[in-house]
């Protein structure tokens, strides 16, 4: 059964790994979205500036407003070379090193993707539905860790936060990706693009390099609200949650294949798994009140 952080040693963390400054296109200061995302209980924050000549490549670092229960990833998203409609790539790079070299005019999103992947990032192809990716181009860049699954920004960009899809019709091809939940926030006034996705981590420390192995080893669950507290299949046979109130559970594997159960703050269920039919794979989804939503990697089961 592979990759469920619950049994885990540790503890779970709390993070952001996707959001600007205005060392890029974004509207605060490395050290008002510091204040914000501790202020607001994250334990851990990525700041991925948009590494483009425009901006001079800054790779932002933020640790002189680190802090023993607050601490900070290097990152940048990457944008070199062209996709199918003529757009630049957008790749996210968190644990990226600050001398990380800028692309020269060839390179291309896969050359990019695999160089960070080489220094060591944790890799993730950025927001696939907000600007149409096909599986295809998702193919292309290689051995990339996860998908970005759940894009904050999106919702008032364009209503394309949701790139479920395409992890899920890459997984029923056989491939394998990590499901990243992210704000992208930019702060801008006008925006709504903070708060709505979120990484918990689970790891005996507080570190850069702890934190960016368990990502690597997937270690961990996404949020929109709701907390899981523990999530135990017995095989192929049973699943056990237990969780903060949500009115949804799912478990979704092959195809249409899924099982679902609804009622008023469940706080833990054990669900059959029959309807999974012979589903070599399923993840976890529940939903809240306010249809927020927590949801577990893609589950490999063992024969
Ligand atoms: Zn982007
Ligand atoms: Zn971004």
């Amino acid at each position: 059964m592979h990759p469920l952080p619950f049994a885990l040693p540790g503890r779970f963390w709390r993070g952001n790994l996707h959001t600007h400054t205005t060392n890029s296109d974004g509207f605060r200061s490395t050290e008002q979205v510091c204040a914000f995302y501790r202020a607001m209980g994250y334990d851990f924050l990525s700041i991925t500036d948009h590494f483009m000549a425009q901006f001079n490549f800054p790779i932002t670092d933020a640790r002189a407003y680190e802090s023993a229960d607050f601490i900070t990833i290097p990152g940048a998203e990457l944008h070199t070379g062209r996709t199918l409609t003529g757009e630049p790539w957008h790749i996210l790079a968190n644990g990226i090193p600050f001398d990380f070299a800028p692309p020269t005019a060839d390179e291309t999103g896969p050359q990019i993707a695999a160089r960070a992947l080489a220094a060591g990032a944790f890799v993730t192809c950025a927001h696939p539905a907000w600007y149409a990716l096909s599986e295809a181009e998702v193919l292309s860049l290689g051995p990339v860790h996860a998908i970005e699954t759940i894009n904050g920004i999106s919702l008032d960009h364009s209503d394309r936060i949701d790139s479920w899809y395409m992890l899920d019709a890459l997984t029923n091809q056989g491939h394998r990706y990590l499901a990243l939940t992210t704000d992208d926030a930019h702060f801008h006034p006008k925006h709504n693009d903070r708060l709505l996705g979120w990484t918990m981590v689970k790891s005996e420390t507080l570190s850069a390099p702890a934190i960016l192995d368990a990502l690597k080893r997937g270690a961990y669950y996404s949020s929109s609200g709701p907390i899981l507290e523990t999530v135990e299949f017995d095989g192929r046979k049973t699943v056990y949650i237990r969780c903060s109130p949500v009115d949804s559970i799912f478990i979704t594997g092959r195809g249409s294949k899924s099982v679902y159960h609804h009622g008023n703050g469940m706080v833990e269920a054990e669900l059959g798994l029959e309807r999974l039919g012979d589903s070599a794979f399923c993840r976890v989804t529940v939903r809240d009140d306010r249809s927020r939503h927590a949801w577990t990697n893609v589950i490999t089961f063992e024969d």
